[in-house]
């Protein structure tokens, strides 16, 4: 890939997190998003905000944890270098604080195979596996240790009492894995209650 290719995945990123932020499915700085390019990770770095993202807002990481610029990354990133490592074919991976997963997140009867009841097909299309990762502090090394005990084939996962991180191999596609993931949690939550 070339110069062009690496400003196309920081507009693409960048599109995508105006979006997520325009229609509430992150607030504030809670959202967190990276991508892979050349054997690196650009990530958003800590403290920025989904809204008005610029490519001065990524921290440049090496697979080894290794931050090769001036930003500090998000304080979760390794969860996204797990994914990253685990699966060759993720090429994006999107981590919010989204409303109706993080709902069922909060759940306590879900610790079983079926996180999220599912009245409608796409949660299982579109999502595959939601994988649990049991409740750790956000950023402490208890919840990065839960998340690679927990870590399979799959690439989507529901972090307890936090909300959903995803993978996938281009950031459009992560985008719809996210998206779907939110709608079905709302609809879940829809038919639940009314
Ligand atoms: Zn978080």
């Amino acid at each position: 890939m070339n110069k062009m290719d690496l400003d196309k995945l920081y507009n693409e990123t960048i599109w995508v997190a105006q979006k997520l932020f325009d229609r509430g499915k992150v607030s504030g700085s809670s959202a967190n998003m990276s991508f892979k390019y050349e054997d690196k990770i650009y990530i958003t770095a800590s403290n920025t905000c989904f809204g008005n993202l610029t490519k001065e807002d990524f921290s440049i990481v090496d697979l080894n944890s290794n931050v090769l610029n001036e930003k500090k990354p998000s304080k979760e990133y390794p969860m996204h270098l797990s994914l990253y490592n685990k699966h060759s074919s993720v090429n994006c991976v999107i981590h919010t604080h989204s409303t109706f997963s993080t709902y069922w997140a909060c759940k306590k009867t879900i610790k079983d195979k079926t996180l999220i009841p599912s009245p409608t097909p796409y949660l299982e299309m579109k999502v595959g596996n939601l994988v649990f990762v049991p409740y750790a502090d956000p950023g402490s090394v208890k919840l990065f240790t839960n998340f690679d005990d927990a870590i399979t084939d799959s690439t989507s996962y529901l972090l307890e009492n936090h909300g959903p991180i995803v993978g996938d191999k281009s950031i459009f596609d992560a985008f719809y894995k996210l998206e779907e993931l939110e709608e079905a949690a709302k609809n879940a939550w829809l038919v639940e209650h009314f």
